[in-house]
């Protein structure tokens, strides 16, 4: 993986440090001596990662840090803040600046790229769902800031699998202070149980789970479904550090160090419930903007592009499965004299429960859509005159037999639907011909005297029937 990461310090023989460092391990670095030319570099060359300075001439760390996140152009990218060794102070303030994790001068390696690679990750994931959230629709782009005011941050859940019941509590006071709920297992077997029956925001795992192996914990919950995109925080001791190349290769996102820091504790853990809520919020975003594309807004059901889309896949099939597709199209009777009546909302309070009745009596193989204004298509493949027929029966009395309630007005309307029935068995017959037939039948229905089906193949029979009767 590579990322482009900013470096900013007034000093130059610690941007040089860092910049050497990251540039042996193939990472595309760009420097800054201060706040102000940060700011410039982080909107002109979109940086995956900031390590900034804390204490800098003019602008400080805190400062920039505070600016970046108020920016909507920046504020998505993460920034760690090289602080002197243990300056709980300096931590505190850079949480509160917005920093995203905290890395002590001198930068150790393991640690700097741990840190660096988890966070680049992160970003990288969050910029893709970006770029198809924003290519799939055109709404609002999230940005750290709405999370946290949605309150996005506090209440997680959070599975601790530790031996300790010493460091259990200690996890669990120091979290429950932002409000989180801790759930602690001493044993593997017992946290992927947990895992299992409820879903978790954040796993802690210790690398020693009294004889077994935290990693291969770790290992597990990468490879099942239900927590493979949780993120991970690796407990262990600083002598244990050499195994931690392995557990990020894992898929660990963070580590920490016994013994606990409280500030330490809190600040990882957040960042990673951050990027969690971020990802989940963006990814809910797109499957409601892919859900639009294909789906009516009022009743819920298929839009008319998708029927078309789906009815020529099902038409073409003909050639391979020889089996009739027919196409039910109905529309409600007299529908203006509804809403004249009622009111336009009665008028769609009507539509969302049809589109309820009918989508309860059809197959699940069969496709209801909207197809305009109080108009509605049924696809249904592997069905001929008789099965098309039958079901158009049923959908006219699903709406017929029952009176529609309407929430504000007294009283119960009964509505009726006309119904028209096309069916081919032909496998170059195209959706309009097809949609167009059934279109016909439904005319004749409504001129029938509505509350009825037609069928475009029955009355092409009857017609042929009645002509060879006039000639016999
Ligand atoms: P017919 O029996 O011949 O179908 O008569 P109709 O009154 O149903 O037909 P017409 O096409 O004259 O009127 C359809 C009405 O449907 C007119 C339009 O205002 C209404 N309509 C279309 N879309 C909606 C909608 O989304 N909500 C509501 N409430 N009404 C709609
Ligand atoms: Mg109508
Ligand atoms: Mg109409």
């Amino acid at each position: 993986m590579t990322a482009r990461i900013l470096v900013v310090d007034d000093i130059p023989a610690n941007v040089k440090l860092l910049e050497v460092k990251l540039t042996a391990e193939y990472f595309d670095v760009i420097t800054a001596a201060d706040g102000p030319s940060a700011i410039e570099l982080a909107r002109s060359q979109a940086p995956d990662l900031i390590l900034s300075d804390v204490m800098m001439p003019g602008m400080d760390g805190f400062e920039l840090c505070r600016l970046l996140k108020s920016d909507s152009e920046t504020s998505h990218i993460p920034v760690v803040m090289v602080t002197a060794l243990s300056d709980v102070t300096d931590r505190v303030r850079g949480l509160e600046a917005g920093a995203d994790d905290f890395l002590t001068k001198p930068v150790n390696d393991i640690a700097l790229f741990a840190r660096v690679r988890s966070l680049a990750r992160l970003k990288q994931m969050m910029d893709e769902l970006r770029v198809r959230q924003a290519a799939s629709s055109n709404d609002e782009i999230l940005t750290e800031a709405d999370l946290e005011n949605a309150g996005g941050l506090r209440d997680a859940r959070i599975l601790l699998a530790d031996f300790s019941e010493t460091i259990a509590g200690r996890v669990q006071s120091y979290l429950g202070e932002d409000g989180h709920k801790v759930h602690h297992v001493r044993a593997a077997q017992d946290a992927l149980a947990a895992a299992q029956r409820e879903d978790f925001d954040l796993l802690i795992v210790s690398l020693h789970l009294g004889q077994e192996d935290g990693l291969r914990l770790c290992s597990q919950f990468r490879s099942q479904d239900d927590t493979r995109h949780v993120p991970i925080l690796l407990l262990l001791d600083e002598e244990d550090l050499p195994r931690l190349p392995k557990g990020l290769e894992i898929g660990v996102t963070d580590y920490l160090i016994k013994p606990i820091d409280r500030n330490e504790l809190r600040a990882r853990t957040r960042t990673q419930i951050r990027r969690r809520r971020y990802h989940d919020k963006l990814r809910e975003m797109l499957q409601r903007s892919v859900a639009l594309a294909y789906t009516d807004t009022l009743t819920g059901v298929y839009n008319r592009r998708y029927m078309n889309a789906h009815l020529d896949r099902k038409i073409m099939e003909i050639a391979e499965t020889v089996k009739p597709v027919s196409v039910l199209m109905f529309d409600i009777d007299h529908f203006k004299s509804i809403n004249d009546t009622y009111g336009h909302n009665a008028g769609d309070e009507v539509l969302v429960e049809l589109a309820q009745r009918v989508s309860r009596g059809v197959r699940d193989i069969d496709l209801l859509s909207r197809y305009g204004g109080e108009e509605f298509v049924i696809v249904m493949p592997d069905a001929d005159v008789e099965v098309a027929l039958n079901v158009a029966e049923r959908v006219r009395a699903l709406v017929a037999d029952q009176a529609f309630q309407f929430s504000g007005a007294a009283g119960a309307q009964q509505v009726t639907v006309s119904v028209g029935v096309a069916t081919t068995r032909d496998p170059t017959e195209t959706v309009e011909s097809l949609i167009g037939r059934a279109d016909g039948a439904l005319y004749r229905a409504k001129g029938r005297g509505r509350n009825c089906v037609s069928s475009a193949e029955l009355e092409q029979l009857s017609q042929r029937a009645a002509s060879l009767g006039g000639s016999d």
